[in-house]
């Protein structure tokens, strides 16, 4: 037995929920933040499993929740590669993969120390998505305009 294959019986198994795997390695915590999750129901987290695809991964299991394409198309913006599956009554009932959405509404905070949405706190950050590869996503600040490298220091 692989010491992958041992480390794999420590992620909780669900059976109705949402799981979120090829997250790239290390990011789980920041796509908790920017999905904002309900802290009430179950959420295990997998760290760095080897992976064929990205060499190390994370995994999420949220148990109870399915999360709609809107969600998790969020996850895009740091983990292109992330894939859904939808778990009802133990069996996968959908998957589906990460598109990087076009506008990123509240989760980020602008880098422009003026910009209005760090001035008033009831003013939520919106970021246009102008072009991205697999690596990095740009977006430009709906409000002063500015365009910046979205990084995971951004989220709020
Ligand atoms: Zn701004």
């Amino acid at each position: 037995m692989s010491s992958n294959s041992q480390r794999s019986f420590k992620v909780y198994k669900i059976d109705n929920g949402t799981v979120i795997d090829h997250i790239n390695s290390s990011m789980a915590l920041k796509i908790i933040d920017i999905l904002e999750i309900k802290k009430d129901g179950i959420v295990s987290i997998g760290m760095n499993f080897d992976s064929a695809v990205t060499g190390k991964k994370d995994i999420i299991k949220i148990e109870n929740v399915h999360l709609d394409k809107k969600h998790t198309d969020m996850i895009a913006i740091f983990s292109p590669q992330a894939t859904i599956n939808i778990i009802k009554d133990s069996e996968v009932v959908e998957k589906r993969q990460v598109e990087v959405p076009k506008v990123i509404n509240k989760v980020l905070r602008c880098p422009n120390p003026t910009c209005v949405t760090n001035k008033y706190h009831d003013c939520d950050s919106k970021f246009i998505v102008e072009h991205y590869d697999e690596n990095q996503t740009y977006g430009r600040c709906y409000y002063c305009e500015r365009e910046t490298l979205i990084t995971p220091d951004l989220v709020k």
